[in-house]
């Protein structure tokens, strides 16, 4: 089960298509001419293909367990995760001036998605601590920046992210660890989460976790949380490992999916633990991570959708059955949709979710309010809809291989079970499109209207040399745009009913826009053609999504908790 990097889609993307130059035309980004792009993506594909691809199945058959208290990783993962380290790839858009190499979050993007296809368990250890990277960059004082930084950056200490408790999970408010003061500055930070990614590891000196609890004067709810660090080891004096804290992993789960990432109950027992921001503020501080870990997820999705697609490509190219004129099953009609629409989404999928990236990016260097709202809008649509395309392509590819997808030997049925966990967690897919509906429209819509703004501009200045797909495209986006209207006059606790169909509709059009800018970009590739396919067979399927979200609320809450009884 080879993997192949897919740089020419990236250089595609790149160049064409989410617009990437201008990114590096800020003067924040001027180093991330193409030619250094080029040459770090073309070096991550190499340490992805060579070095974690052969690892990802070791994940799978030799979970992560808890022996005596520690975490074993899987067979392979510390050589794995110590070429990650060394690469540089913890820390790719970390500031230079603690040791990261301050490049853009979409060469991050690109490289994390190529690092997921190739192992999704054993990244999902790095991608946790590039989010606590960036939330300490934000939020935390200078000594905890100077002793933490350097050594996260270098991959040496690793990060985690402690929200979830048995009792607050969606609902993030609800929990109830403490955080007490002790006297000197410090805290002592009480209480169990669970499912914490990676709560422990063999491989890293140290594992530093970022958590949530409420401080004694702290009100009920979200408002009342704040956020601390809290070390497995203290650092002593000269900012080394020390004394170990009093916390522990108590279990690692049975999963599903992704076994070689241990998802751990942890407890923290009067854990010595730094603030991180200001107090009451937790919430705040986090979603710097959170939201960071969001486009990560994201591309989680796409990057299992990717793998997937080339194992079912690669067995469509060899199974022989029935009589075509390939030799093979590709040349059925009913294996050629398959994989047309597995190419298609995902493309569709990896676009959205770089040019959130791009968005980010642009706010960051140029500090515009308006690539921020960008970026805040495209985030759960990423999330959402790069996960749930990562769960059909999986599902999909696993299809293409008939019986054989169903035999664990075989290998499709991995991606089916790692990639499931993606539109559950960073907030489930429901939450997501309920952040769009509401928070994201707290604008009135006016992010949402600039997007189709140039979507159908862009539409209007195809429309002369592709008519057939600039149209359909230029029609979607006012579909949307009405479909935006009738939500936004309405009130938000009405508009949760048709959260889900709105954001996968919103999707759908943006896929639309970007598969027209790749046929543009390319009319006599397979671009072209593959975009004819998206545009005039996946679009479509707005117009039920779309008829779904103009529904209100009443007819959905009529059906009453008795009416749905067995
Ligand atoms: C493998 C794995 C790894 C994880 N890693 C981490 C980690 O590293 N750190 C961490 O802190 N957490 C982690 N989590 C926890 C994860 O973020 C939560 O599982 C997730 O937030 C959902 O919470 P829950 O499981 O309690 O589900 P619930 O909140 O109980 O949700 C159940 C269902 O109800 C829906 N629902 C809940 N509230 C609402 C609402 N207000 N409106 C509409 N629908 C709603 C949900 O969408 C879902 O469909 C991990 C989970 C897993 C499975």
């Amino acid at each position: 089960m080879t993997y192949r990097a897919p740089l020419d889609d990236f250089r595609l993307l790149l160049n064409h298509i989410v617009g990437f130059d201008s990114v590096s035309k800020t003067a924040r980004f001027e180093d991330a001419t193409s030619e250094t792009v080029e040459a770090i993506l073309s070096e991550a594909a190499k340490m992805c293909e060579e070095v974690l691809t052969p690892l990802n199945r070791n994940g799978d058959l030799d979970p992560a367990v808890l022996e005596n208290g520690k975490v074993r990783s899987s067979n392979g993962f510390a050589e794995g995760y110590k070429a990650i380290a060394e690469g540089g790839w913890v820390a790719v858009s970390a500031d230079p001036e603690f040791g990261g190499m301050g490049l853009p979050l979409t060469v991050t993007t690109a490289v994390n998605d190529m690092m997921v296809s190739s192992n999704m368990a054993l990244h999902l250890n790095p991608l946790m601590t590039q989010g606590q990277i960036e939330a300490l960059e934000h939020h935390a004082s200078d000594e905890l920046k100077a002793l933490y930084l350097p050594k996260l950056v270098t991959g040496e200490w690793a990060g985690t992210m402690n929200l979830t408790e048995p009792q607050a999970g969606s609902d993030v408010g609800a929990l109830s660890s403490k955080a007490e003061p002790n006297g000197d500055g410090t805290y002592a930070i009480t209480g169990q989460k669970i499912f914490i990614s990676w709560g422990d590891n063999d491989f890293t000196e140290n594992v530093c976790h970022l958590v949530l609890a409420r401080l004694p004067d702290g009100v009920a709810g979200t408002k009342g949380i704040s956020l601390f660090l809290v070390p497995r080891n203290i650092p002593d004096a000269d900012g080394k490992p020390g004394e170990a804290n009093s916390l522990k992993v108590v279990s690692v789960e049975h999963k599903m999916g992704i076994h070689g990432s241990p998802t751990c109950v942890m407890s923290f027992e009067g854990a010595r633990g730094w603030l991180v921001g200001s107090k009451h503020d937790g919430m705040r501080t986090m979603f710097t991570m959170m939201n960071n870990a969001r486009l990560g997820v994201a591309v989680q999705g796409v990057g299992i959708a990717e793998r997937a697609y080339q194992q079912a490509l690669a067995y469509a190219n060899e199974r022989k059955q029935g009589r075509t004129a390939e030799g093979s099953i590709i040349g059925h009609a009913d294996v050629r949709r398959m994989l047309a629409s597995m190419k298609a989404d995902t493309f569709a999928a990896r676009a959205i979710a770089l040019s959130v990236a791009v968005a980010l990016d642009m706010a960051n260097a140029t500090g515009d309010a308006e690539w921020q709202a960008r970026a805040a809008f495209l985030t759960p649509i990423a999330k959402a809809f790069g996960t749930d395309t990562g769960i059909e392509v999986a599902n999909t590819g696993l299809q293409v291989h008939g019986g054989m997808g169903f035999i664990e030997e075989t290998g499709a049925a991995q991606y089916v079970r790692d990639v499931r966990v993606t539109a559950i967690y960073e907030g489930t897919n429901g939450i997501q499109a309920m952040d769009l509906v509401g928070r994201k429209l707290m604008d009135g819509g006016e992010a949402a209207y600039k997007l189709l703004d140039e979507i159908e501009a862009f539409a209007e200045g195809a429309r002369a040399t592709m008519p057939d797909l600039a149209g359909p495209v230029w029609q979607a986006s006012e579909n949307l745009r009405e479909t935006t209207e009738a939500l936004v006059a309405r009130e938000v606790s009405d508009r949760f009913a048709v959260a889900v169909p709105f954001l996968r509709g919103f999707a759908r059009v943006l896929g639309g826009y970007f598969h027209l800018a790749a046929a543009m970009a390319k009319p006599d590739g397979a671009e072209a053609k593959l975009a004819a396919f998206y545009i005039k067979r996946l679009l479509p399927e707005h117009l039920g999504l779309l008829a779904h979200a103009r529904e209100g609320a009443d007819d959905l809450m009529g059906i009453s908790p008795d009416d749905l009884a067995v």
